[in-house]
Order: C-alpha cells, then structure tokens, then sequence
C-alpha cells in the first residue's frame, strides 16, 4: 500500500474548512518524506502496535500504516475524525482512532503489551507526557518522538551543559536518548516560532526504577543550578550534607556536574532516609 494513493493531506484540510488552532499545539506535517522519515528512524514497524498522539490531519499516521504498524491514535479535537475514519478501511482494520485528551486516557489498556509510541507531539504537553511515558510499565516500547529542538536538546543533554537538566537525568535514568534528526520550523503547517527535532528512546536494560525519588532530588538539585548542592539540597531535607555524604558526592558540586550514577546514588540516599 501506499500514502501517495490518497488525497492529499493539504486538499483534505480545505476540503473540510479545517485551519490549526495553536491552542491545541496544532502544526502539521503536510510533507509525506518527513513524515516517512519519522516512522524510518523508528525501525521497522511491521506488525508491531504504535500509539501515536495527536494524529491531526493523519500524516503521520498514513506513513505508519504504510509502513505495516498497528497505530492506536488518540487525538483531542474532534474536527480531525472526519479526515481520520477512511484511514480505517485503507489500512484493513489496523487503525483505531480514538477521541480523547491523552492526559485523561490509560496508555496502557489502549495499547496492549510492547507498543511503540511514534508521535509528532503538541508543544503545550510534550514533556508531561514523557515524563509519564518514562513512568510507565512494561506496556511501553521505544519512543520515537518530536519536540520542540530546545526540549530535544534537554533530553539527550550531558552533564556538565547547559540543557543538562532534571529531564535529562529523568529521561536516561530509564531510556538510551539519541537525537536523530532536526526539522526546519517551516516544514509545519503554519510555522512555529521555533525549530523541532525527533528524539528515540529506547529502554536501557539497567533501568532505575525509582523516578519519583529521581523527580524528587534533581527537582531540588536543579531547582537553584547555580548553588552547591549543600545549598540547593535544602529544599529537600535539612540534612543535606548527610544525604550528600551517604551519596559520596562533595557538598560543593553543582547539580549540573552530577552524572547519572550520582543522581542514582542521591535518589537512593533520600529514599534510604525518607524510609528510615
Ligand atoms: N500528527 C499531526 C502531524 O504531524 O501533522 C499533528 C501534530 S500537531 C503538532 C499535535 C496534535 O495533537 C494536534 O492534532 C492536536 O489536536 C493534538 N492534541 C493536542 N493536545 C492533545 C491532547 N491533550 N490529547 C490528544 N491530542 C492532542
């Protein structure tokens, strides 16, 4: 099967008098090779199950289906149903749609064991629900997702730069992040103010488990990046130097020099504390 056999998408929206509506993040992937390329970097789909959130207008959901995948499409606004539902026949059955805010719906009871989630995200909710989808069981597969560049940038970030942050140490606590490609602001319709770029994620085999410890130590290592952690760990405990001591990191380091294995080690040292 392929996408070019269908209407296009531009033809669909003016045939539907169907315009974006920036509240709801809404810039779409007219072009069939960026959407194409999205779905290549996310490996071979064949068979496999794919949430994608916020399908819009669907282009990115032809290319997943032309490319063999299952796609459970949660999308808010009910204007894209009409252009979404012939998608269903085309495919012979392998697309379900659903109408939903994805903040409000289970993930996990829609997409069944080992999904992947391939999804062009709106900006306004992108990182909500990553740090979600980090959170989540055995369900979730790999994520190969678009961001805003700068929140790409945040993920894959190193220690010791300045995207180096708490979504950094949250997002490769669980998952290997790589960047794998940019695109262009003017390649959406309409533009956004800023350039955007797909990350994958795939879930490292020595995963830590505990991310609501991790959310709590890098929220205040990070929450004052300039201070020592003796400082800035006040907002934590009162005992900031005990945690750090038990952590064996010097009180003078600053959060942004703080490894994954250092950030392990505080969220084990507060979880050891907490419990005690
Ligand atoms: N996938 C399409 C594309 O690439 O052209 C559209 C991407 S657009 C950046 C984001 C989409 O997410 C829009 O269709 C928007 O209506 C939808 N959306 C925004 N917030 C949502 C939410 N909370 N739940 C589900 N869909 C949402």
């Amino acid at each position: 099967m392929n996408a070019d056999d269908l209407p296009a998408l531009r033809e669909e929206l003016l045939a539907h008098g169907l315009w974006a509506n920036k509240r709801l993040g809404q810039h779409f992937l007219l072009d069939m090779n960026i959407t194409r390329r999205i779905v290549r970097a996310a490996g071979g789909l064949t068979g496999q199950t794919v949430v994608e959130i916020g399908p819009g207008p669907g282009g990115l959901t032809r290319a997943l289906l032309e490319a063999g995948a299952r796609v459970v499409a949660i999308e808010k606004d009910e204007r894209f149903l009409p252009l979404l539902e012939p998608l269903v026949a085309w495919s012979g059955e392998r697309l379900r749609v659903v109408h939903a805010d994805a903040l409000a719906v289970d993930h996990a009871s829609l997409a069944g064991a080992g999904a992947q989630i391939v999804s062009n995200l709106p900006y306004n909710v992108g990182t909500e629900l990553l740090v979600r989808w980090l959170k989540a069981g055995a369900w979730r597969g790999a994520m190969t997702l678009m961001f805003q560049k700068e929140v790409a940038q945040r993920i894959v970030a190193k220690p010791g730069s300045e995207a180096y942050g708490r979504l950094a140490v949250l997002a490769q606590a669980r998952c290997h992040a790589r960047q794998e490609f940019t695109v262009p602001a003017r390649a959406f319709t309409p533009p956004p103010k800023v350039n955007s770029a797909v990350v994958r994620l795939i879930d490292r085999a020595d995963a830590y488990p505990h991310l609501d410890a991790l959310e709590r130590v890098t929220a205040a290592a990070f929450g004052q990046r300039r201070k020592m952690l003796r400082s800035a760990l006040k907002a934590l405990t009162p005992s900031a130097d005990v945690l750090l001591h038990a952590a064996n990191i010097e009180p003078t380091a600053r959060a942004e020099e703080i490894d994954q294995a250092g950030f392990r080690r505080l969220a084990e040292a507060w979880r050891a504390m907490t419990s005690a």
